[in-house]
């Protein structure tokens, strides 16, 4: 059963209860009150008749002062004559309670008659058929005698209005039951209605509707409730975005991944085929298994890359404070042998906290991008600064340069932008990919800068405060150092 009729039916199952109870207390009051002045109007006339009794038969002449039994008799016809019009009944009885004068109809019981003392007015409501009585018995005293007065009033009359008020009553309760039933549907369905539009959108959202809303219409509970229900959503919808971004993600991860290993791949199996099927000349043999090295080392490399990119995801990262001059010195010697550009370092001494064979992984794929992206003869630069929350270290290039909507796209996994050149050049697409993993572990991201033609300049800041210190800043103490460099050999080699 819906809510609302839930409601609606308590309400009228209330209402019919309290309709119903106070209406039987009121008409049952007003009946007790009726019947109550019906009791005294009968006692009241049962004494008056005791009286006139009595006169009655001081005025009869006796002849041994002894009333008779005819003429009591003769008293009581003459009394019930008196009261016909009141429709009043009477029964005269002798003392030993047997009757001498009784009007017609009168009832043959006798208990009421066996409850009379010398000085107790008695009365019960007596029913004969469909009529009711009020019996009243009293003791007269005439001359030397003792005799029972009882009399019967009809109160028919009262009991009839007791059951025309609780039919009147009856009716009254259902028609006000029916209009008020009616004004509370009304109000049941604008009280459920937050609950029906809560109740929608749970169903539109289920039905993969994520950005449905349900629609504030009230200021009460139901209203904060239908204002959480909607944050709540909105939460759901953004977890559900992010979801499907990671999904995405990880697809085009996999696609490119299996593209990756596609292409070297591809070139080992040929060369190793002619290999193997002809005799060939030794230069051409030198070359294809030249090919089959190359590809196969393009293959090794790209696996170490995707293990660190995965280990340092699952790393927690150990931080020890290192003084930035080691890590120049550390690349100082690493690309010693470049001939092909001139690499230009500028150091400010300061102290970074971080694990340093990742550092040195980050600034090793910087300089290397840098490298391959510049002519021969070209400049790279790498410089650190002392910053006021940290260090900045910064490589930057005069080469070719990234196109401004390629920018977001270079820190994706095996993401090139120049396929061929990138591959001839050994490359993978994952350096960037893994320097974000590495930063983002350091609290700290890549920012790349870089215009067609001109050049590209990557920067980031490492924290100079180890964790939990208040430190003064990345060692301010020391002087800046200038160092420069200029070297021939394949850049990463
Ligand atoms: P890997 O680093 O795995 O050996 P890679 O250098 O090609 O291969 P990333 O370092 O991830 O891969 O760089 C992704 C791409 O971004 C590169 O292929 C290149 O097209 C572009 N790129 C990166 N750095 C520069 C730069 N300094 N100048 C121009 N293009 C760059
Ligand atoms: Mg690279």
């Amino acid at each position: 059963m819906k809510f609302l009729y839930k409601i609606l039916l308590c309400t009228i199952i209330i209402m019919a209860a309290a309709f119903g109870i106070s209406g039987y207390f009121f008409v049952n009051f007003v009946f007790e009150s009726a019947l109550e002045r019906e009791v005294a109007q009968a006692l009241d006339g049962s004494s008056i008749l005791r009286f006139a009794f009595e006169t009655a038969a001081l005025n009869i002449p006796t002849k041994y002062n002894v009333l008779q039994d005819a003429a009591v008799r003769q008293i009581g016809a003459r009394l019930e004559s008196s009261g016909q019009n009141t429709g009043r009944c009477l029964r005269l009885s002798d003392e030993g309670r047997n009757s001498i004068y009784t009007s017609e109809g009168f009832s043959e019981d006798t208990a009421l008659l066996q409850q009379i003392g010398p000085e107790t007015k008695v009365w019960t409501i007596a029913s004969h058929g469909d009529r009711y009585y009020i019996h009243t018995g009293i003791v007269v005293n005439a001359l030397d005698r003792a005799l029972y007065l009882e009399t019967l009033e009809d109160v028919t009359e009262v009991f009839e209005e007791r059951s025309m008020g609780f039919s009147v009553y009856r009716r009254v309760t259902l028609a006000m039951l029916a209009c008020s039933g009616m004004v509370m549907l009304f109000i049941c369905v604008w009280l459920t209605k937050p609950i029906r539009l809560l109740a929608n959108a749970t169903k539109r959202m289920a039905a993969g509707e994520y950005g449905y809303r349900a629609k504030r219409i009230s200021n009460d509970e139901l209203g904060q409730l239908t204002t959480d229900f909607n944050s709540m959503a909105n939460v759901l919808e953004e977890t559900i975005h992010e979801l499907k971004e990671e999904v995405r993600a990880r697809e085009d991860f996999i696609a490119a991944f299996a593209h990756e290993l596609k292409t070297p791949l591809t070139a080992i199996i040929g060369y190793a085929d002619m290999l193997r099927s002809r005799k060939l000349d030794e230069e051409k043999h030198f070359l294809s298994a030249n090919y089959i090295y190359t590809e196969g080392k393009r293959l090794e490399n790209m696996s170490f890359r995707l293990m660190d990119i995965i280990v340092t995801r699952r790393e927690v990262l150990e931080v020890q404070p290192i003084e930035a001059k080691t890590l120049f010195e550390y690349l100082r010697g690493v690309f010693a042998e470049n001939k092909e550009q001139k690499i230009r370092m500028s150091v400010q001494s300061g102290t970074v906290y971080g694990e340093p064979n990742l550092l040195k992984s980050v600034l090793v794929n910087l300089m290397d991008n840098a490298c391959k992206a510049s002519r021969e003869g070209g400049m790279v630069k790498l410089s650190g600064k002392r910053m006021e929350n940290g260090y900045a270290f910064e490589v930057r290039d005069y080469g070719v340069g990234i196109p401004e909507e390629e920018l977001k796209k270079v820190t994706e996994a095996f993401y090139m932008v120049d396929k061929s050149r990138s591959r001839s050049r050994n490359g993978a697409g994952l350096g960037l990919a893994l320097c974000v993993e590495i930063l983002r572990l350091h609290g700290s991201e890549l920012d790349i800068r870089s215009k067609v033609g001109e050049g590209t300049c990557v920067s980031f800041v490492i924290s100079g405060h180890g964790p939990g210190a208040g430190g003064k800043g990345a060692g301010a103490e020391a002087a800046d150092v200038e160092a420069a460099a200029a070297a021939g050999a394949e850049p990463g080699a």
